[in-house]
């Protein structure tokens, strides 16, 4: 009989998987909230280059035909009697579960963010949110532009630079720089949160003029003065502020109760990816408390890694991540690294943001898993030297 598997979430990883899994072992339901699909990473460039690319797509057309589609939200998931409620008032049951459900933006842990992020926007959450971003910066004729993120849980961690430098670069070409002051403030001792990537970030930022304030965690946000205030009390004042919210994971009741950690994060085994305490339950992508990058090639190799598991091979997840990070004027480096191999800063060059561009166009198809035989290649390639066996 075929086993049939529950994919909580059509995002990145949920599609992935559903995708890998073969039509003659299994029967394969991906139960989402949304009909639509967005491509995240170009919200940056929607965001801070006015990019008009189209985002979203129709999720059912990109699931193979054998998938079944719901949409509809999961409410409860009881992992001891294997079942998961939704708000549509149903009851489906498993034999195998993968939760792949991402993390949204939640501003309201900020006083003063809600505010900002309806008049400004954001890169973080919805097109309609970049869009409105790129409005006040299409129409910014000088002053101050605060960036930085609220929290030190960030998706794509190279997010916060990239809206920073990408903010610089649009000032240059517009002949503003000189009349604005740019201010980057993060929660980390050091602009990037992974240490080595400070050799190629810290010169590139302090070459352009860009402030930084490190330490600096986010306490409140003055909506009419747009002043930023730090839990330590220092204040940024700016014309516009740009905040990466904080996040949280999706408003899920789990059965047990202490399936997810204290930021509401499935607590998930780093190498397995099995739910811990769960023999039947996965978890993939952003939704985990996995001690890796939130970024969509992550949940990539971790929905190869559960498809090879239930299908009864061994597989184990290393970390890896690979995150494209833009550093503006046509350059681009990568965050590479895993559990084992610290990551290790990759020279900038302009094959690098050519390869990012190019994924922006190639991500629909990797969805649908035509792009693998290439990945593999490429990961086994790009693999970064172990030098610290078990860490992590
Ligand atoms: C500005 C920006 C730039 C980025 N750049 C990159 C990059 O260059 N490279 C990279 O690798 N990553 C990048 N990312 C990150 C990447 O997009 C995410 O990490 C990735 O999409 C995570 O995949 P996921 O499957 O875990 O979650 P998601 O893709 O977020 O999907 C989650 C799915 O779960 C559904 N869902 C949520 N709650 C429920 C529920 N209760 N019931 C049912 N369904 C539910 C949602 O509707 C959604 O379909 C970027 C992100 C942003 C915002």
């Amino acid at each position: 009989m075929r086993q049939r598997v529950l994919i909580l979430g059509g995002g990145s990883g949920g599609t992935i998987l559903a995708n890998s899994l073969d039509p003659r072992r299994f029967d394969v339901t991906v139960l989402s909230e949304s009909d639509q699909h967005l491509f995240q990473p170009g919200l940056l460039y929607a965001a801070f280059q006015g990019s008009r690319a189209r985002l979203v797509r129709d999720e059912r057309r990109l699931l193979a035909r054998h998938v079944h589609f719901v949409v509809d939200t999961a409410t409860v998931v009881d992992l001891e009697q294997q079942w998961v409620e939704t708000a549509g008032g149903e009851r489906m049951r498993y034999d195998a579960l993968v939760v792949g459900t991402g993390i949204r933006t939640d501003p309201g842990q900020i006083p003063g963010l809600a505010e900002i992020g309806a008049r400004v926007g954001d890169y973080h959450s919805s097109v309609a949110r970049a869009r409105t971003l790129w409005e006040h910066l299409d129409g910014f004729r000088g002053g101050t532009i605060a960036l930085g993120q609220a929290t030190a849980i960030c998706k794509c961690p190279p997010s916060p630079i990239e809206g920073i430098l990408l903010a610089d670069e649009l000032l240059r070409r517009r002949g503003l720089r000189e009349q604005s002051r740019l201010v980057f403030f993060t929660p980390y001792p050091r602009p990037y949160p992974a240490e080595p990537m400070n050799r190629i970030v810290e010169p590139i930022l302090e070459a352009r003029g860009i402030e930084v304030h490190t330490f600096f965690d986010l306490d409140r946000i003055d909506p009419e003065g747009a002043t930023l205030t730090s839990i330590e009390g220092e204040t940024i004042d700016c014309d516009l502020p740009i905040v990466v919210p904080p996040f949280v994971g999706a408003p899920i009741t789990y059965v047990p109760g202490d399936t997810l950690d204290e930021n509401g994060f499935v607590r998930t085994d780093q190498r397995t990816l099995r739910v811990l305490g769960s023999d039947t339950a996965f978890a993939i992508g952003d939704a985990t408390s996995l001690p890796t990058s939130k970024s969509g090639v992550g949940a990539h190799l971790e929905a190869k890694v559960v498809a090879r598991t239930l299908s009864g091979h061994q597989a184990n997840f290393g970390g890896r991540t690979h995150c494209p990070l833009d550093l503006a004027g046509g350059r681009a480096t990568f965050v590479a690294g895993s559990y084992d191999a610290p990551v290790v800063p990759a020279p900038p060059s302009r094959l690098k943001h050519l390869m990012k561009m190019a994924f922006a166009r190639l991500y629909w198809l990797s969805l649908r898993g035509v792009l693998d035989p290439a990945f593999d290649v490429y990961f086994r390639l790009t693999e970064p030297p172990v030098t610290a066996p078990g860490a992590g």
